[in-house]
This record gives C-alpha cells, structure tokens and sequence, in this order.
C-alpha cells in the first residue's frame, strides 16, 4: 500500500536571488564527446577504436545500428561519432520516411562524409528499407525509371556516408537490413556509478549543487536510464527552489520523489499499476501484453518499449511461452511498495 504523499513544500515564496541562479529548463545536457559520456564503457572504447581506425584510413566509419531501451544514449553517441570523426550529421526517424521517394531524396542530396542518424530504424517501411540495401552496401541508388517493358534502373553513386540506425526493438529488423551494419551494439541500463557522474555533471552545467550522497540515491532511483535522471534531477531542483534549499541533499532527494510518485526501487506510478493489474485482475498471470494494455488504457507499444523491459530487467515480470508473468520479487515489491522517506 501506498503511503498517502504529503506537502512539505511551502510554494508560497520564490527567492528572486535563488530563482536567478536556477536551473534554466532546457539547458542542453546532452554529452558532446566520450570524455562526458559515462557509463556503455566497452561500447565506447570499441567505437573509439573504430573512429580512429576509419580516420587513419580517410574512410568513412561503417554503418552502426545502437540497440536498447529509450533514454539510454543513442541518439547521444550518434553526435559524439560526427564530433569525433569531424562529420556532418542528418537526423531523420523511419517513421517520418513513409514514401521510397522521400529516402531518395535524403540520399540524393546527402554531402560527402555525412553521418544519417535513423531514430526507430525499425518503423521504416519494407520498400523504404530495400532501396537502403544497396546505398549501405554499394554506395548507390538503383533508381528505376519508367514502368512495364520500357522500364530501366539508373544508378546513381553516392559520396562516402555512414547510417547510423537506432532502436527500441532489434528483433523488428529485417534481416537484410541488420546483416548490413557492420557494427551492432546493445545498449543496457546503466549502474548507479555510472548515473551518480551524469547527475552530477548536469547538476554543474545548470549551475546546482547536489551533494555526492544525494546524487548517488537519485541514481538508484531513476530506472537505469540517463533521460530519467536528468528529468528527475530537473523537478528535484523546482523542489528545492520553492522550499528555500540552495543544496540538494537526500531529504530534498526523497520528499521530491516521493511527490513525483516515485518509488524506493525507482518505478513510477505506471510502473507500479502494470504489475497491480498482472496481481489484481490476472492473479499474477499469465497474461498477454494486449489484455493489459487495455486495461491501462495504454498503447501496447509504449509497454513493450518503455515499461515492460525495464520491469523485465528488475525482474519483477518474468516473459513465459503462455504470457507475463508477475515473479515473486513482483509481489514482493507490490506488497511493501510505498514512496519512502
Ligand atoms: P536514446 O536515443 O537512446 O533515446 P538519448 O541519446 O536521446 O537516448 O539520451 C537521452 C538523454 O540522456 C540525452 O539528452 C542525454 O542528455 C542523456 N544521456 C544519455 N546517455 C548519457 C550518458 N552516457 N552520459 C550523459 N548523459 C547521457
């Protein structure tokens, strides 16, 4: 049971001196190369050495495809790869590249040593993905002009570029397609080491102090995931703001969360109805994933690409033959869920 979420915030007053001083909200935390991008070590040293390794040969990297949940750096280590190898960079996502012809037209007009970055390369339709074929492996366009017996293909080559492709769901990529990046990473949840150097680092690019004990407790608390913990951070410091606190210390730490609903293990309140509604309705399962999002009233695919792997990963659900299954570590936790402090 949840303990009730009670107010210690007086947001009757705004210090002008602390309000000036604050954060601005869409200050730009992203890391602009490897040095600010802790955490995905092994991916890292291993794409250090493949940057270098195309820039002593004067050739363009080979194409990347970045696998993993959300919010974990893939679009971040997409910029870091263009700073790195000194690159241009187009971002596009599969599912705004509906027509063959839109792609052409990105490829058409791309400039020698160009990175183009493919958010939820997953999404792009199957005669989108096949003109990709042979501009990854060939470097050109086979473009076919006219129809019936007087159809012909022109080929058209394409300067040096490199595709960078990121998604939620590897497993949805043809095989074609993947087989066709020479460097393929998963990306996992990060370690609470790993989160504490990140918040600590926004903390210092929007001018905050947060004590190294406070950041280490967000950090535990924040799903694995970088874009959490810098959202997390971000609300934390309107917090401290309306209630006069310079420092971010632990109690500042707990009392935000426990208002922002978030949990002693780091789940959210959407987090926690998926496995109320495995243990409630479905007696822990098994259940299929279509029957719970109809009665979280919440796109299947958001569950399978935002909650669920991350409950998955914790262990609290468990993916069966016969459907999800709520573990005993989930009823566990549903039993002595509540917001600490
Ligand atoms: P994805 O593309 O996997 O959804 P992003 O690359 O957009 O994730 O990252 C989300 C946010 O998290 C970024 O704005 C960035 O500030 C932050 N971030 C991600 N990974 C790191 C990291 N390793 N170090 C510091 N910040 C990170």
């Amino acid at each position: 049971m949840e303990t009730s979420v009670h107010t210690k915030f007086d947001t009757s007053v705004i210090l002008p001196e602390l309000a000036k001083e604050s954060l601005e909200p869409h200050v730009n935390l992203r890391p602009k190369n490897f040095d600010e991008y802790p955490g995905q070590e092994r991916i890292c040293e291993n794409l250090k050495v493949y940057t270098q390794a195309a820039k002593l040969r004067g050739k363009m990297l080979d194409h990347c495809l970045f696998h993993g949940p959300p919010g974990l750096g893939k679009t971040t280590l997409a910029g870091i790869i263009a700073d790195t190898m000194g690159c241009l960079i187009k971002v596009t996502s599969g599912p705004v590249i509906e027509r063959a012809a839109d792609l052409m037209g990105i490829l058409a007009s791309i400039e020698p040593r160009t990175i183009l970055f493919i958010d939820e390369i997953h999404r792009l339709p199957a005669n989108v993905e096949e003109i990709l074929y042979s501009a990854m492996e060939d470097m050109r366009l086979d473009i076919l002009i006219g129809q019936g017996p007087t159809a012909r293909t022109v080929k058209f080559d394409l300067p040096p570029f490199c595709i960078i492709g990121a998604t939620t769901r590897a497993g949805s990529i043809s095989a074609p397609l993947r087989d066709r990046f020479g460097i393929q990473e998963h990306l996992d949840y990060y370690t609470p080491e790993a989160l504490t150097k990140i918040l600590l680092r926004s903390a210092t690019i929007m001018n905050a102090h947060i004590k190294k004990d406070a950041a280490y407790l967000l950090s535990k608390r924040c799903r694995g995931t970088p874009r959490i913990a810098n959202q997390l951070l971000k609300r934390i410091l309107d917090f401290a703001l309306v209630s006069h606190k310079s420092i971010i210390d632990c109690e500042i730490v707990n009392l935000s969360l426990e208002r922002l609903g978030v949990d002693s293990e780091g789940l959210s309140l959407m987090d926690r109805e998926f496995l109320k509604i495995m243990s409630d309705r479905y007696q822990g399962g098994p259940v299929g994933l279509d029957a719970i999002s109809a009665a979280l009233n919440e796109e299947k695919s958001t569950l399978e690409d935002v909650y669920e792997p991350y409950l998955v990963y914790r262990g609290f659900i468990l993916r069966t033959a016969r459907g999800r299954m709520l573990s005993e570590s989930g009823k566990k936790h549903l039993q002595n869920s509540f917001v600490t402090l």
